[in-house]
């Protein structure tokens, strides 16, 4: 068996501890002569394995009591239709701060629920940074103001959390919850797909406070709506329950690496390798201004972009997959998500330097 270095943006890779113990349990789950994926959501044994999951998700962030876990269904995608859905609230406004492809999804979504406001946006310099909070023309009646934590395909993070005073603030945290500590009480809600960070596709993670669920649009579905989830431990219907099994075997794995504090030391060591070396080199450049960069999607470019095939085969050669860049934005794309060793970052700017030395 042969395991590559998989800098993949999504689906991404997951610790390898975590697939052996998943292996290993496939047939028989702790004894109960079933898969995980064969039991009845309604049973003792996936009840245990989804409260297990939670608890140690709201451990792991650090998540206040007055605060519900939802374990649903449809991706970031789903969630920005099925946050205005929720979150109007009887407004009739909310604000979104543009910064990249992700943002504006969710705004085009928004737009069929909800009149959106952009009060702020990066387009100007093509998404290269976040807009400095001082320029955002919020609206102090707007339901909510929503933000992209990380922009999994321009590579632009927040490297703080906006202070938007009362209104609720809102998070796609796809690509970067679990990868750091979060102050989960400065927002009113966060939601993420877990295939970058948490696990497989299918389950999406909500995290919202009480007393904003409640008062979703008449049109939404009961699937959707927060409140009919929140009462029903997040088994109005069936939920993916493997994809939840596999992400509280990756919130144990979380734990054992130090929790988020570890994983932050992790990820900031793993970005600042590669940082660095794109930064001492000529032969590649970083889109995105130093102070909003990415911990975990690092998209870069080679001077000559005719060059870009032979670097994508010769990593391949090294066993190193998945580093062509968004279709929108072309180059490369490292993401080097929690469960990327260091020694795949190690490798990856051990061949760019090669690379740049034969081709330069
Ligand atoms: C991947 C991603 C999405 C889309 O998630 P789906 O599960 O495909 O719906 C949305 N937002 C961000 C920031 C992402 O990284």
């Amino acid at each position: 068996m042969t395991r590559v270095f998989n800098f993949s943006a999504g689906p991404a890779a997951l610790p390898e501890p975590v697939l052996r113990q998943a292996a290993d349990e496939m047939l028989d789950w702790h004894g109960s002569g079933m898969s995980v994926m064969e039991m009845s959501h309604r049973g003792k044994e996936f009840i245990a394995i989804h409260a297990e999951a939670e608890t140690s998700l709201r451990e792991l962030l650090g998540v206040p009591a007055n605060y519900k876990v939802l374990f649903m269904q449809g991706g970031a995608m789903a969630e920005n239709a099925i946050v205005p859905m929720n979150m109007l609230r009887g407004k009739s406004s909310a604000d979104y701060i543009n910064t990249g492809e992700w943002s504006k999804k969710s705004i085009k979504e928004a737009k069929k629920y909800a009149k959106v406001n952009v009060a702020a946006t990066s387009e100007a310099t093509n998404f290269d940074r976040i807009p400095l909070r001082d320029s955002w023309q919020l609206d102090p009646n707007a339901a909510y103001v929503h933000i992209c934590s990380n922009e999994t395909i321009g590579g632009v993070e927040y490297h703080f959390t906006p202070d938007v005073g009362d209104v609720p603030l809102v998070a796609d945290m796809s690509s970067s919850i679990m990868s750091r500590p979060v102050e989960v009480a400065k927002y009113g809600l966060i939601y993420g797909g877990a295939q970058k960070n948490i696990g497989p596709a299918g389950v999406t993670i909500v995290v919202v406070r009480d007393d904003l669920i409640g008062q979703a649009l008449p049109i939404t579905p009961s699937a959707f709506d927060y409140k009919q989830q929140a009462d029903n431990d997040s088994m109005l219907n069936t939920p993916p329950t493997y994809a939840i099994y596999i992400a509280g075997l990756v919130f144990n794995w979380i734990k054992g690496q130090g929790g988020l504090a570890g994983m932050e030391a992790h990820n900031r060591a793993k970005a600042a390798l590669l940082y660095d070396a794109l930064d001492a080199s000529s032969f590649y450049t970083s889109p995105v201004a130093r102070a909003d960069r990415s911990l975990m999607n690092v998209p870069f470019k080679l001077r000559d972009e005719a060059l870009d095939d032979a670097f994508l085969k010769g990593a391949q050669a090294r066993s190193m997959f998945q580093l062509k860049g968004h279709r929108s934005v072309g180059g490369m794309r490292a993401s080097i998500y929690n469960a990327m060793p260091v020694e795949g970052v190690k490798a990856l700017v051990a061949y760019m330097k090669e690379f740049e030395a034969t081709h330069g």
